[in-house]
């Protein structure tokens, strides 16, 4: 079991690494990265640093408990099969999408804010922030997010390949979010599964706005529970046009931006 928890640590901390550090260039070194920038603020550097010394503690213990939540199997994991696979990934996507919005939207209460203030040290994201989380909140998402799965699979095939499906997708996702950089075209978020799925601006949106886009990887249940920032469609499509915000403080005016465009006047 010992072995088995310390190759699953140096195999996540070499997997983050590889993440972050690519994350890092693309955003920062690259011409495209530079272009879209969402918002065009530099990240301080005690700001990186700080995310950095975060990471390089949770990373380790991220891992670990990873490590003995499958030693200790809580996962009842059936043999593949694709209807297996299949429900694995539709129920892991329900419930996260599920906890992730109300267990979020609980920790910008003034009670549980704690416990979520060291991931919004950073109003401007980096690959970073990705990881940046205390080790109360970190515990607390692993569990909720292994509770249901866990408890269903006792009644329900629920299997690895599933797990992973799901998995590899949502780690990149999530990265993408902190890069500050909009990776789809100025026009997908008009498209059905543009207003769907998030980008990387929805999340952008959160960490500098605090109050609003609580939402993982779907804009549904912001736009169910009243969360959902009426001008985000515009910033998306401005940072993917290279005109990303400037300040903060920002707000673009979606009642102009709604006006038909043939006035004359
Ligand atoms: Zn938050
Ligand atoms: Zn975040």
């Amino acid at each position: 079991m010992l072995l088995g928890i310390l190759f699953t640590t140096i195999l996540f901390i070499a997997r983050s690494a590889v993440a972050i550090t690519g994350g890092l260039l693309a955003s920062s070194k690259t011409q495209f990265g530079r272009a879209r920038r969402i918002y065009r603020i530099d990240i301080s550097e005690s700001q990186m640093w700080a995310e950095f010394s975060t990471i390089i503690k949770i990373i380790p213990f991220y891992s670990v408990m990873v490590a003995i939540g499958y030693a200790l199997n809580l996962i009842r994991y059936s043999d593949f099969s694709w209807s297996g696979t299949f429900l694995t990934f539709a129920i892991l996507f329900l419930w996260n999408e599920t906890w992730f919005y109300f267990f979020h939207r609980l920790e910008h209460t003034p009670k549980f804010i704690k416990l979520h203030a060291t991931h919004h040290r950073s109003k401007v994201t980096s690959p970073l922030t990705v990881s940046a989380f205390s080790f109360g909140e970190q515990t607390a998402h692993l569990l909720l997010a292994l509770s249901i799965p866990a408890l269903l699979s006792h009644f329900v095939p629920i299997t690895f390949a599933g797990v992973v499906v799901y998995s590899v997708p949502m780690i990149i996702f999530n990265i993408l979010g902190h890069m500050n950089v909009e990776v789809y075209p100025s026009w997908f978020t008009s498209t059905l599964i543009g207003q769907f799925f998030v980008t990387p601006t929805y999340h952008a949106l959160h960490h500098s706005r605090i109050k609003g886009h609580y939402g993982l990887l779907t804009t549904i249940p912001d736009r169910l529970f009243g969360s959902y920032f009426e001008d985000y469609y515009l910033v998306q499509s401005r940072a993917a046009s290279g005109n990303g915000l400037t300040s903060l403080s920002e707000r673009l005016s979606v009642a102009q931006a709604r006006l038909p465009q043939n006035s004359f006047s």
